[in-house]
């Protein structure tokens, strides 16, 4: 499978990136905590070793919650970062950080609107179906403070966008309409225990 990291192609990567095989797993937080409404604060020291553990931290807690994304205040810490692993619609994985990403996409008229079914790991055992644009780019910093653009096309571009909602507050469930979230906090309800169980097990099969 292709891999890009960071945005640049390279030959392969491990199943279980290094920065998950250094992180501990972390607490992820649950809709209703203060974290997740905040406009997360900007990463202002790059290169620290605080910042390297953090990104490893988030790359363990993303693997066990069986994640694609994961933004720092799912994670309750307060700083513009994001990490992600995914594969897109055409079967190249994406692997990387970012941080202090500003979400460029299209304009209006040019925009092409996809619905899927989308989840989150701070919305446990839910899913509702939300159309986003199919395509976006977020430029920002790698924690050394070099530049970065990313873009996505497909579920990646999704997840660009999901992850960037995060650092500025927002969960996906604002953007689906008031009935569909009612039922996707009901199915959180009924599901979160099962979730938080599975990745307790998950984490400690890998020892965690
Ligand atoms: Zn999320």
């Amino acid at each position: 499978m292709p891999v890009l990291v960071l945005g640049k192609r390279v030959d392969a990567y491990p199943d279980i990136p290094p920065e998950a095989e250094r992180g501990a797993v972390r607490r992820v937080t649950v809709i209703g905590e203060p974290i997740l409404r905040k406009i997360c604060a900007p990463v202002v020291e790059f290169g620290t070793s605080e910042l390297a553990a953090l990104i490893d931290d988030m790359f363990a807690t993303m693997r066990v919650a069986e994640g694609c994304g994961l933004a720092a205040n799912q994670v309750d810490v307060d700083l513009s970062v994001f990490v992600w692993d995914c594969e897109d619609d055409y079967g190249v994985r994406h692997v990387g950080h970012i941080a202090n990403p500003i979400l460029n996409t299209l304009p209006a008229d040019r925009r092409n609107l996809v619905e899927a079914r989308e989840g989150c790991l701070s919305v446990p055992g839910a899913r509702a179906d939300l159309a986003r644009p199919d395509k976006a780019i977020v430029r920002g910093w790698d924690m050394h403070g070099n530049p970065l653009v990313i873009e996505g096309s497909g579920y990646f571009a999704r997840a660009l966008q999901h992850e960037t909602d995060h650092l500025n507050g927002g969960l996906y469930v604002d953007r689906v309409p008031d009935r569909a979230r009612k039922v996707a906090l009901r199915e959180m309800e009924n599901n979160r225990e099962a979730v938080f169980a599975r990745r307790a097990r998950i984490a400690a099969e890998w020892g965690k």
